[in-house]
């Protein structure tokens, strides 16, 4: 947004609390890789150059990317600057942090989807011997404590973390909810190569039949390993992961699990069998089956025929649990009328409405199935930079846009 507002001769600040690339380095597990290939992470004038386009970056090689870019751009830029406030005022807004208040015609908050994991309030009846962490918080096995663990949730962080705990020793209970199965390569291709082709990740916001619904899918189970194996529910039962249900309540010490898993999992099944008919329908009418490998169909999930409805936490040695069950954005310091009651922005493609010269970016499906991506900041930032440009007149007077966070 930043390269974008000085493309238009905006005079902007760009806020950040912490360093940049701040969630990468803060918030992520160690061994954590993007589960987007090299190539995919675009930002405007500013691709993959390195000689492995189809390797995927670890932590300190995302954060030097991104360090990198802002060598490029070099945004007016503020570390260590955590807005505490956002408040609508005579001029347009007022933005406070510790350092300096400013006054702006228009705000872009950038300041990120996955700020709160968000924990089921059920957390509380876990019993007080259990550990509990969050994927936000943990880091590496070595921090948890021997025994087992039960993981809850089953899109790509519960996955990911699941597989390596489970080969770390730690027996590992995958509680399973709806989750959007997709293998890492079909047909000899990378499945963000089929996204990109087919235009799914370019798919806008106000095209798709349920928007809803469709801000609201967890990611595909998948993870961005060097080996490029799947991370899928029959990988992790091969391992010798054991699936459970949806962890639905927990009393005197037991786990409550839903008897939902086998359906659960038919239906990521024929979801996943669906999505990759239509790449098999793309690939047919724009002449690319010659360059990709005939079409397969992974198989179904195997569960067990009656999963357990109940876990003894006890019994089952269970001695750690961690929350990998999504995360909210935080609009805490947001002193402006524009929240749903869950808390969520009411908006539209990133437009607020309601409070002319308020933005927002980076949010699931934004303007685009990719808005949450790192390949999705350099459209939607095109697009809502042309509307804060006219938003704020042909007039540049010095109080143009703050930017809280890039
Ligand atoms: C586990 C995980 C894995 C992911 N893997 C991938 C992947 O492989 N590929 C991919 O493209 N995307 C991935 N994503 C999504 C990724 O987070 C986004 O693509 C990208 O980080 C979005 O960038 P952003 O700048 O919008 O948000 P963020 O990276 O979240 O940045 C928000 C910034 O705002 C700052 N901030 C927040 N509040 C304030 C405040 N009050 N004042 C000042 N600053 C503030 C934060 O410090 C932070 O630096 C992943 C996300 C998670 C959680």
């Amino acid at each position: 947004m930043s390269s974008q507002l000085a493309a238009r001769s905006i005079d902007h600040v760009v806020l950040e609390r912490g360093e940049i690339a701040n969630t990468w380095r803060t918030e992520r597990w160690e061994s954590l890789t993007l589960l987007t290939p090299n190539w995919q992470s675009r930002l405007p004038g500013f691709g993959y150059e390195g000689g492995d386009p189809h390797g995927f970056r670890t932590m300190p090689e995302t954060i030097a990317f991104l360090e990198r870019y802002a060598k490029t751009v070099l945004p007016p830029l503020r570390t260590h600057c955590a807005v505490t406030s956002v408040r609508r005022s005579a001029v347009g807004y007022e933005v406070v942090t510790a350092q300096a208040t400013w006054h702006c015609k228009a705000v872009v908050l950038a300041t990120g989807a996955f700020n709160i994991a968000q924990v089921p309030a059920l957390a509380q009846s876990v019993p007080p011997r259990i550990a509990q962490l969050t994927s936000a918080e943990y880091r590496n096995p070595g921090c948890l404590e021997q025994g087992g663990v039960m993981v809850v949730g089953a899109a790509a962080s519960g996955a990911q973390i699941a597989d390596e705990i489970h080969r770390s020793g730690r027996p590992v209970t995958l509680a399973v909810g709806e989750h959007v199965r997709a293998p890492r390569t079909y047909r000899g291709r990378d499945i963000q190569w089929w996204m990109d082709a087919t235009g799914l990740n370019d798919e806008r916001y106000d095209q798709v039949e349920n928007l809803r619904r469709a801000r609201s899918l967890s990611s595909f189970q998948i993870a961005g390993y060097p080996d490029r194996r799947d991370i899928d529910l029959n990988a992790l039962t091969s391992l010798g992961v054991k699936l459970v249900g949806r962890l639905a309540g927990i009393q005197d010490g037991k786990a409550q699990l839903s008897g939902s898993l086998r359906n659960l999992c038919e239906l990521a099944d024929l979801k996943q069998n669906r999505l990759l008919n239509t790449f098999d329908e793309w690939a047919a009418k724009n002449g690319v089956n010659g360059a990709v490998d005939p079409p397969h169909r992974p198989e179904a999930t195997r569960v067990e025929a009656s999963p357990p409805l109940g876990l003894d936490f006890g019994r089952a040695g269970i001695r750690t649990v961690l929350w990998a069950t999504g995360f909210r954005p935080d609009y805490s310091w947001l002193d402006v009328a524009v929240l749903d009651p869950k808390g969520n922005i009411r908006h539209d493609g990133g437009v607020v409405t309601e409070a002319p010269g308020l933005y927002v970016m980076g949010l699931p499906f934004l303007r685009r199935r990719k808005s949450s991506l790192i390949d999705g900041a350099g459209d939607d930032a095109r697009d809502l930079s042309a509307h804060l440009a006219a938003h704020l007149g042909a007039r540049s007077d010095g109080v143009g846009a703050a930017v809280a966070d890039a």
